[in-house]
């Protein structure tokens, strides 16, 4: 094949795999359909803009979003790089000057020899070569009718996701595991509650606060078969009681009785550190999730690794169709990278872009895949959008939860986060080393 790899858009996964794929030698065509045609939510014809907060989060290693950014700076992530130098003050978090930042991401990609900047829209997506399709949440309408095309039936267009907490963060002397009727094992954690606590839980959920909407989200097409709990909530008193927290084919052993209501928590990921709130897909505001949900008694302490999120959002059911090399199962020289495959947030579309560059480079060099260790922030997102025993797969952005706990208990949060993260480093390297892509870093020249 001939080492030139085409990438479709040229957002935050879309320059990162052309700037990972020019480092190794290859040319890229990078095709970028602004300003011919914006999505509704951009509106500048620079390359990798941030169309809201200005913010790549929490600076710290010793955090799931730092942790990212460090990981992604062994690589010479352009991302990570341009957000140190037009980086503005914002506390503990790296937030940048989204014009500079973004002006200074397209001078670098369009003085590169190796990239050519095309301006046009992509309709189809080429399956004869190596390709890269990286055009993010907004892709066009087109394409995404390709991409249906291509993957069946796998592309949503909204986001309908409930909350996840830890597991280890989850009071299991006021929850219990049991399926309903006992079928299916211990498959399920129940959060019971009694009258007086789902009365208290109730008014607070038909009260909080929902998150805005943007106006081109606000179809009714988002809640399509994926009601958000306090709307269900909203039609009456028993409503839920009657759906997602029906007690019935349940008892709880703590009193020998069915339960007045139960929240079932499943499963989330292969590893079983992290459950999510089935049935509990919301719109409101990620502070009041936290309130709300927290009022459930054996969620009192619990750590959310993700809040319930609904908005316009295009992703692929990725488990069973990707790999965690970002390549298609069926299709080795068909890559996704970005928001699309199911990752959530600029820096985390980053590095599914930084890994599709490098794997796309190395199927032209005759290389097996690079997959990295499940105990590292890049490896655990890849291999959580690939895992199929995730049953209601929703987008997921970095979380210290997605990782393996550490190997000895550690009870402080910031202790544990900061094990966690060393180990993360330590194993990213040796995985670098071992599959030969090690290269020196400062963390701000990079590649
Ligand atoms: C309204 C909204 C608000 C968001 N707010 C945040 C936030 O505050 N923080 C956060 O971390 N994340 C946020 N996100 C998620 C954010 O979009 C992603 O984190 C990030 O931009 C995704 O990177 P990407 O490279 O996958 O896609 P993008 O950055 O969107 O890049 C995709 C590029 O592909 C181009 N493109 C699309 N179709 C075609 C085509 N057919 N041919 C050629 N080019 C094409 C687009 O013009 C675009 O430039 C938000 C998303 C949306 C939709």
């Amino acid at each position: 094949m001939e080492k030139r790899v085409t990438v479709i858009g040229g957002g935050f996964a879309g320059v990162e795999a052309a700037k990972q794929l020019s480092a190794r030698g290859i040319g890229v065509k990078l095709y970028e359909m602004k300003p011919v045609r914006f999505s509704p939510a951009h509106k500048s014809k620079l390359l990798c803009e941030l169309v809201c907060s200005n913010s790549f989060k929490a600076e710290r290693t010793a955090s799931a979003a730092g942790l990212l950014k460090a990981e992604m700076a062994l690589f010479g992530s352009v991302c990570v790089q341009n957000a140190k130098l037009h980086s503005v003050p914002a506390g503990g978090a790296l937030a940048v000057d989204r014009d500079a930042f973004s002006a200074a991401v397209t001078a670098g990609i369009e003085a590169d020899p190796l990239i050519e900047v095309i301006r046009e829209e992509v309709t189809a997506i080429p399956r004869n070569e190596v390709v890269i399709v990286a055009a993010g949440p907004l892709a066009s309408d087109a394409l995404s009718e390709d991409i249906t095309r291509l993957c069946g039936d796998r592309l949503s267009f909204f986001d309908a996701a409930a909350p996840i907490v830890t597991a280890g963060s989850v009071d299991m002397t006021r929850a219990f595991c049991q399926s309903r009727y006992e079928k299916g094992g211990d498959d399920y954690i129940n959060c019971p509650m009694n009258k007086a606590e789902y009365e208290a839980f109730y008014e607070a959920l038909i009260n909080a606060e929902s998150a805005v909407l943007h106006d081109f989200e606000k179809n009714g097409e988002i809640y399509e078969g994926c009601m958000p709990i306090e709307v269900m909530a909203k039609r009456g008193e028993n409503t839920i009681r009657f759906g997602p927290m029906k007690p019935v084919g349940l008892v709880d052993p703590a009193t020998g009785h069915r339960p007045w209501a139960v929240l079932q928590l499943r499963k989330e990921n292969r590893a079983g550190t992290m459950y999510n709130l089935v049935g509990f897909q919301t719109n409101l505001k990620f502070g009041e999730q936290k309130r709300v949900f927290s009022m459930i008694p054996a969620l009192n302490d619990a750590e959310f690794v993700r809040y319930g999120v609904m908005h316009r959002n295009s992703f692929l059911h990725s488990p069973g169709l990707l790999t965690p090399a970002f390549s298609m199962r069926r299709y080795e020289n068909i890559f996704f990278a970005g928001q699309i495959t199911g990752v959530e947030g600029y820096m985390e579309s980053a590095a599914a872009g930084i890994l599709a560059g490098v794997n796309a480079a190395r199927l032209l060099d005759g290389k097996p895949p690079l997959v990295l260790p499940q105990t590292t922030m890049m490896g655990a997102l890849s291999r959580y959008i690939a895992d199929e025993t995730v049953r209601d797969f929703q987008p997921m952005g970095a979380a210290m939860g997605l990782l393996p706990p550490p190997e000895t208990r550690i009870r402080d949060k910031q202790q544990r986060y900061a094990a966690l993260a060393e180990r993360a480093l330590a194993d990213l390297e040796a995985a670098l080393r071992e599959n030969k892509e090690w290269k020196e870093h400062d963390g701000i020249t990079g590649t």
